[in-house]
């Protein structure tokens, strides 16, 4: 493989695009983090105007590649991914500058470009009465583009599924630079979709044959927790009673490593009016599993949690949690007053449990609440229920905003998201939960500090170590920790990634989750796709441990 010339490569792009290509160090200083532990520096920065200008990039790299240069792509949305997906060495494509235009929204869908803030693309569905359900904690952060690629879940999921079930279609382009619109094709329509004269008409064919070649090994495979993100979800996109192939349910989730997207058709829900919450202080992990078990028999919307290290944090860091929740600081620190009576008295519980009820009436979620409430009293355990949405809201914002925090203001420390996205069944929980803290017990971990936040009705756990990166030795107890958990974890038949996604961090791992014959078919998925390897290398397929860890962020 020939090096690229990148200053030439640059004025070739700048020629042919109407958006901006850039070598400045800001740009790509930018760029060369997300929230992962990971660091890694593009070359070129492109922020394109449109489908059409991601289309020029495509075919010029793949015109190079094809002359043996060593040279690709990664799209970016909000750079908020956990795994280093959206890093590269290479060429990072940002939609957020200019692809941020909600298209339309009507009472039903929503056609919107990739790099519109999640924020402000519910601000647009609600005055339309619905939202899409499957949004992160990151909320306020993350942009449409990177919540469909990861294949997001948040405190809904539970509730109403992933991002995977609001997708309705995607404008995608292929790695050759040729666009297309996918949806779910059957009988007639999917006959002629395979026989176009097209890159999509030969990668619908391809795939087709793969999926209906391997049907049995790949439905065997898929992973049976309510949630996963790790690996391509081959048994998502064909139905076989009604011959029906959708390779949307492909490219979401797929960080970027099949097609770029360029447009995205979502689907929602409309929120339920009311809502209650019912917070129970639990104070060991002893007979978690059971309260959950028996918290899920009520069927609330959500159930969320954070441990004691996140609570400390957050009464720590007050004012910055007072400033997110917004309104008078006075007002705010009397509700509080609680909360910071557990942390002088050494009265903070082990781990806050949020179980909400949604309706459609007050009387319908008092009812559900308080049934929850009087089942949950033979646990003997201190619980809150809340009377107000306003009452619940410093326990989402403490839910919400504890890893924004821990970024930004631990000094000398930095998370480090390795095991932060693991799930197994809730029926598992009685006895995984002890198996996991065992491992915490051993003497390698004894001086690790890390938080736990949870979206317990899933069993998903995002536990996020806090390291200081410099210390000699630490990058070796992430990869025995990593190691351990993960082979617990399927011990359990869950999963490495509920939701995070897979990236730089955990492609590496993915052999270990999935049988050769997966793996071999997620490399071809990707050989179809793409194959000369241009989108978004090292993400999915042909992880690269070496690579990864020799990119830890040492700032
Ligand atoms: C405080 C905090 C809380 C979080 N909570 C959650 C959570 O509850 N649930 C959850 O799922 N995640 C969570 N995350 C992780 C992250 O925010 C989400 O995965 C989010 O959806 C990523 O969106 P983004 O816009 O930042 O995407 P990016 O980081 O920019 O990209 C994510 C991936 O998508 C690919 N991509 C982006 N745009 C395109 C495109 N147009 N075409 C093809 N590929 C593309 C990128 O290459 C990359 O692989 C959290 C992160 C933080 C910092």
């Amino acid at each position: 493989m020939n090096s690229p010339d990148y200053q030439s490569i640059a004025n070739d792009l700048k020629a042919l695009l109407k958006g901006e290509v850039t070598q400045e160090e800001v740009d790509r200083e930018k760029v060369s983090r997300d929230t992962s532990i990971f660091y890694v520096k593009p070359e070129i920065v492109i922020y394109p105007k449109s489908a059409h200008d991601i289309s020029e990039v495509l075919k010029y790299v793949s015109s190079k590649k094809a002359e043996g240069m060593d040279i690709s792509i990664a799209m970016r949305a909000a750079g908020t991914c956990m795994t280093g997906g959206p890093l590269s060495q290479s060429i990072v494509i940002d939609t957020t500058k200019f692809m941020n235009k909600v298209t339309s929204v009507d009472e039903q869908f929503a056609v919107t470009e990739p790099g519109v803030y999640y924020r402000d693309f519910e601000k647009k569905t609600l005055e339309k009465g619905w939202l899409m359900p499957s949004y992160p904690a990151s909320r306020e952060l993350a942009a449409v583009g990177g919540i469909v690629s990861n294949n997001s879940g948040g405190e809904k999921t539970l509730t109403y599924g992933k991002t995977e079930n609001y997708v309705e279609s995607l404008d995608v382009l292929y790695a050759n630079g040729e666009g297309d619109v996918l949806h779910a094709f059957s009988g007639e329509e999917l006959k002629q979709k395979c026989n176009e004269a097209s890159e999509g008409g030969r990668i619908h064919k391809a795939m087709y044959d793969l999926v209906t070649q391997n049907y049995d090994t790949i439905m065997a495979a898929k992973p049976t927790v309510s949630k996963n993100s790790s690996g391509y979800y081959l048994w998502n996109i064909y139905n076989k009673e009604t011959d029906t192939l959708d390779l949307s349910k492909l490219v979401v989730g797929s960080q970027g490593t099949l097609a770029a997207v360029s447009s995205i058709t979502f689907s929602g829900v409309k929120p339920k009016e009311h809502s209650r919450m019912l917070v129970m202080f639990v104070p060991s992990t002893v007979h978690l599993g059971e309260i959950i078990v028996r918290m899920l028999s009520h069927k609330p919307e959500t159930i969320e949690s954070y441990d004691d290290h996140t609570f400390k944090i957050a009464i720590k860091f007050f004012k910055d949690i007072a400033l997110r929740m917004g309104g008078n600081m006075f007002t705010l620190g009397l509700q509080f007053i609680p909360e910071f009576m557990m942390v002088l008295t050494g009265g903070v519980p082990k781990i806050i449990l949020m179980a909400e009820f949604a309706g459609d009436t007050e009387e319908e979620v008092d009812d559900a609440v308080t049934k929850c409430y009087e089942d949950m009293k033979s646990f003997g355990l201190p619980m809150k229920k809340t009377t107000s949405k306003n009452q619940a809201k410093k326990y989402w914002t403490f839910r919400r905003e504890s890893f924004a925090l821990l970024r930004s203001r631990m000094k000398g420390m930095r998370t480090a998201p390795t095991i932060d996205d693991i799930v197994v069944h809730p029926a598992d929980l009685p006895e995984f939960l002890p198996k996991l803290d065992e491992i915490f017990k051993k003497e390698v971990y004894k001086d690790l500090i890390y938080t736990v936040a949870w979206h317990m009705g899933d069993a998903n756990f995002h536990i996020i170590p806090l390291i200081d990166v410099h210390k000699e030795g630490i990058v070796d107890v992430l990869h025995l920790l990593m190691d351990e958990v993960y082979e617990l974890v399927f011990q359990y038949k869950g999963s490495m990634s509920g939701e995070h996604n897979d990236g730089l961090l955990r492609t590496a791992y993915l052999s270990k989750m999935y049988s050769p014959q997966i793996i071999t078919l997620f490399e071809q998925t990707k050989n179809i796709f793409d194959p000369q390897n241009i989108l978004n290398p090292g993400k999915k397929v042909y992880g690269d441990k070496d690579f990864a860890w020799s990119h830890v962020d040492k700032q």
